[in-house]
């Protein structure tokens, strides 16, 4: 079950209002990096996850997440708030109304569509999805995703900080950020309790292929280091040994019934191509100013 508490998890004092800015805000609440997004994944996770630990930790960072989608949209909501009122009452003419909502970005759209209340889209107002949530189930994957998540969440806090000199949005969005990276500890830990954590699964990857680097974009900047270097890589250069690396003949083939490979002759056979032929085409026919060589007409 979910209980609230009135007080949010951390205070939001907005120095005043910006609709712009607002806009921007969005990002960390309907956003793929945002604080839904990273609710729902960990929730999700908690209902499946067989592990005692893991669970209460899912549960725990999840409900936090959502706590954080209360104080990032209050930060919108505050942004937002004179906007709301002068629309709503029609309190500005009717050309400094439309200047004001026009001040940044798409809060003109946030602004006439949502009445300056959060809503679930990102800063360029595309529409929350499930989408945005890529747990497949499996704690290792899972948990390297979360990490993956938080550091991207992370980022985005971070030029959000970036693009504000209001102290109180500042000191709010250092806490969410700061709170993500506790995260990335907590996931990294997790992981790392798993023993052994790589690769993910049960089936083994097979040993002719796990060591193997393959240099398939070849010519000018070629580079060495520590992820195609070493005792550990076979590195592979010569353009020979990178095709039908099984040591097979590099083809692809299946073996039908032979009423399905009759049908399928048939079809090859009414659909084959004359290399022979030169036909005059509807290019031939039309053909203009810069429209390079064609086959002549009068052949
Ligand atoms: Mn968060
Ligand atoms: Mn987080």
């Amino acid at each position: 079950m979910f209980m609230h508490n009135k007080k949010l998890m951390y205070t939001v004092q907005v120095a005043e209002p910006n609709p712009g800015l607002a806009t921007l805000m969005l990002e960390q609440f309907g956003g793929p990096q945002g604080e839904l997004a990273a609710a729902m994944r960990y929730f999700t996770q908690a209902l499946g996850e067989e592990d005692a630990g893991r669970k209460d930790m899912l549960l725990d960072i999840a409900t936090e997440e959502l706590s954080h989608l209360e104080v990032i949209g209050s930060i919108v909501a505050m942004l937002n708030r004179g906007a709301k009122g002068k629309l709503a009452e029609a309190a500005l003419e009717e050309a400094d109304m439309y200047m004001s909502l026009n001040e940044g970005g798409e809060s003109h759209t946030t602004s006439i569509l949502y009445g300056g209340a959060p809503a679930l889209v990102n800063s360029a107002g595309v529409p929350w999805t499930a989408a945005y949530i890529d747990s497949i189930g499996d704690p290792v994957c899972d948990l390297r995703s979360n990490i993956a998540a938080e550091s991207r969440a992370k980022i985005v806090y971070e030029r959000l900080i970036n693009v504000t000199d209001d102290a109180g949005i500042k000191d709010a969005l250092t806490f969410l950020m700061t709170r993500e990276v506790a995260h990335q500890k907590s996931f990294e830990k997790a992981l790392y309790s798993i023993e052994p954590n790589f690769p993910p699964g049960k089936i083994p990857g097979h040993p002719a292929h796990a060591d193997t680097y393959y240099s398939l974009s070849q010519g000018e900047g070629e580079a060495r280091g520590p992820w195609n270097e070493g005792e550990q890589w076979d590195y592979v250069d010569d353009r020979e040994a990178q095709a039908a690396v099984d040591g097979g003949d590099g083809t692809a083939s299946v073996k039908l019934p032979k009423a399905e490979a009759d049908a399928v002759k048939d079809f090859a056979a009414r659909t084959a191509s004359d290399a022979e032929a030169n036909p005059v085409t509807g290019a031939d026919l039309g053909a203009g100013p810069g429209a390079g060589k064609t086959t002549a007409l009068d052949e």
